[in-house]
């Protein structure tokens, strides 16, 4: 099922689109819970981890990645540090059922997480 992320992608409803390529969008967190929120999904829908298949999946979480660093060198956070995070399902606190990888930083994070 589509979710406000495809609204995204097909550019129906705005957000602040800090990178983009044929196979992955990242943009600022409507509601960042640190200084550098940014949130990286795959233009194709996959709702969350548990669906991932390392055979079909491996170069897109490539990509993903890859546009996590390149976005941490733009933004000069690189070498401090940050956060990578998925969220599967209820208990991992998954609102948005579109694979998302957040990427917090500017601040020291804390552990364990909350
Ligand atoms: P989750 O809890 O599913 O891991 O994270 C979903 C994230 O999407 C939340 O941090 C939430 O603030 C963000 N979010 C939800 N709706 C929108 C939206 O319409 N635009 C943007 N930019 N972020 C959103």
């Amino acid at each position: 099922m589509s979710t406000i992320f495809s609204k995204i992608i097909n550019k129906e409803i705005p957000a602040d689109i800090v990178y983009e390529s044929d196979t992955v969008l990242a943009f600022n967190d409507i509601r960042p819970q640190a200084p550098v929120h940014v949130l990286i999904i795959p233009k194709i829908e996959i709702p969350k981890v548990t669906d991932i298949k390392g055979s079909e999946h491996a170069a897109l979480l490539g990509e993903m990645i890859d546009a996590a660093n390149k976005i941490a060198r733009d933004l000069s956070i690189a070498d401090d540090g940050f956060r990578l995070v998925f969220n599967c399902g209820d208990n991992g606190g998954q609102e948005v059922y579109h694979l998302h990888l957040h990427l917090l930083a500017g601040r020291k994070m804390n552990w364990p997480p909350g």
